[in-house]
């Protein structure tokens, strides 16, 4: 036990309210054996529903099993629990695959995840409390005695421990989209926002730029709704998110008991690839001759895929940048069409459609787009892979092409002028900031600040994935012990 705690109640502040800053709360609250204080600053109306879980359509389905989403590893049941409470289980009738797994809608998790805070705001055992200032953070300074977080209404929030929890910077358009396109009433820049489609009449012809999960829900919202228009999903290589495992699917049974993925987070690299040096080629080449003996013995490519998954936030940190930037630059589309993989009953709808004509997947490059006054429909030419170009009108264009990886810090105030600052140091992927392994921000000379963390996808340069629910969860759980330290707490072993 540490012996330097003495007694007074500590404030952390937390920036960002979606599933990584309610992740870290919970685990603090639930860990700390002295009380703590922990402001949440969040501008959206509800704790824990950030960009993923503030889905309101019920097609918006997590992409993995139920028991992929957990907050806490030491409860991994909470959520199963929860749910049974509230029969949403039962009464979700499109929920269950055969083989016995839930794919559970994004919209209930935010419900958990508010749920949770609520029930930890105001904690017996010491009196630890947890507040939502719904506001914006724009800025932390450092104060001799800790930090002031600045936001825009609210005032200033005194803090020990400032963690930052700022989640994945909006969708943005891409070339040959100029920003202008994202004002036009035709053009849905941003498809996660709620309702965004509500204004497309069932007969328009929509075009989706982008063919992985985004769009898989797009398409789904409109096809559940009756679209009789026509329906063009356009990507650049024509690749689509593979199906979840022939196990999960419930198409075999498994070959052998399912180990947690927690346990497989928390476990050793692979064999075959902890012997070989760390070198994306070497490992890809690895990975191919494990599939393939595991595939001559009767498995799938899923089982060493996954072993790989599950510990990339141990092998991504041993590449050398230059080997990162090579990854990022030539393999990544291929990995995350094996890594993000379809909620099953989306993937049915959509392919059943297919197979009607009511959906239509082309493989070309929108290289140019037109357009005019709001009643005229959108212009836009195509490129096959021929080099043959098309001109095509739309009267929607559904923008599912992923994140705008520079608002991640450019267009967020607190990051943006902590960087220029000096005090974060964007990491040379340009994926985020570097951070030491247990998540402290580092700064411009590389030293690192154990009370002020960042935490989830902003990490994703340093640890490569930290983007999946419980990937985020696994971090929260490795970098308590030393947060509960730095906090002057004494830390239980
Ligand atoms: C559409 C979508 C679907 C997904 N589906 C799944 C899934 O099925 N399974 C799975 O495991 N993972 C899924 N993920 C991934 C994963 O769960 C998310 O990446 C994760 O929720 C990240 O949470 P976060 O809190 O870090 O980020 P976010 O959800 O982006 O939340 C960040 C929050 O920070 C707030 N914020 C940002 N800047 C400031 C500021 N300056 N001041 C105050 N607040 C600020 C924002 O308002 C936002 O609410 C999905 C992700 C997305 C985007």
């Amino acid at each position: 036990m540490s012996d330097f705690f003495d007694g007074a109640e500590k404030r952390v502040v937390v920036v960002g309210g979606g599933f990584s800053g309610v992740a870290f709360a919970i685990q603090l609250i639930r860990r700390a054996q002295a009380r703590v204080h922990v402001s949440i600053v969040e501008p959206g109306q509800f704790l824990g529903h950030g960009l993923a879980y503030s889905a309101a359509d019920p097609d918006h389905r997590l992409n993995g099993p139920i028991n992929s989403m957990v907050i806490d590893p030491e409860y991994t049941d909470e959520l199963l629990e929860w749910c049974q409470a509230r029969r949403i289980i039962e009464n979700d009738f499109e929920a269950h695959v055969p083989s016995g797994h839930v794919f559970l809608r994004r919209s209930v998790i935010g419900e958990y995840l508010s749920d949770q805070v609520f029930r930890h705001a105001n904690d017996e055992r010491f009196g630890s409390t947890i507040e939502h200032i719904r506001d914006v953070a724009i800025d932390v300074q450092k104060e001799p005695n800790g930090f002031l977080v600045k936001t825009s209404f609210c005032g200033d929030q005194i803090a020990d421990m400032v963690i930052l929890a700022t989640g994945n910077p909006t969708p943005g358009l891409r070339k040959p989209f100029s920003p202008e396109h994202a004002l036009h009433p035709r053009i849905i820049a941003n498809p996660l926002v709620a309702g965004c489609l509500d204004k497309i009449p069932a007969g328009a012809r929509v075009l989706v730029v982008g063919s992985g999960l985004t769009a898989l829900d797009q398409l789904s919202t409109l096809l559940r709704r009756g679209h009789i228009g026509k329906l063009v999903a356009v990507s650049r290589r024509g690749l689509r998110p593979h199906a979840q495992s022939p196990e999960i699917r419930g198409i075999v049974s498994p070959r052998m008991p399912p180990t947690p993925i927690l346990n497989k987070i928390d476990g050793p690299i692979p064999e075959f690839i902890a012997r070989e040096p760390a070198n994306v080629r070497r490992w890809c080449r690895a990975l191919r001759r494990e599939i393939s003996s595991v595939v001559r013995a009767g498995g799938s490519w899923y089982e060493p895929f996954d072993a790989v998954r599950d510990v990339v936030w141990k092998l991504w940190p041993q590449l050398p940048l230059a080997e990162q930037q090579r990854f990022l630059r030539k393999l990544r589309v291929f990995w995350d069409i094996h890594r993000f993989r379809t909620p099953p009953m989306n993937d049915d709808m959509v392919r059943q459609a297919e197979e009607l004509g009511r959906v239509q997947y082309l493989t070309a490059r929108v290289i140019g787009v037109t357009t005019g006054a709001i009643l005229n429909p959108v212009q836009v030419e195509l490129e096959v892979r021929s080099g043959q170009t098309d001109r095509h009108e739309f009267d929607f264009v559904v923008n599912c092409t992923g994140f705008d990886s520079d608002d991640t810090t450019s267009r967020n105030p607190v990051l943006a002028n902590l960087e220029q600052r000096k005090i974060l140091r964007r990491h040379g992927t340009g994926m985020g900031y570097q951070v030491s392994d247990r998540c402290e921000a580092m700064d411009s000379t590389g030293r690192a600040n154990p009370n002020l963390r960042i935490i989830g996808p902003p990490t994703a340069g340093t640890f490569g994935d930290p983007l999946g629910a419980i990937y985020i969860t696994a971090q929260v759980k490795r970098l308590m012990p030393s947060a509960i330290e730095a906090l002057g707490f004494p830390v239980i072993s």
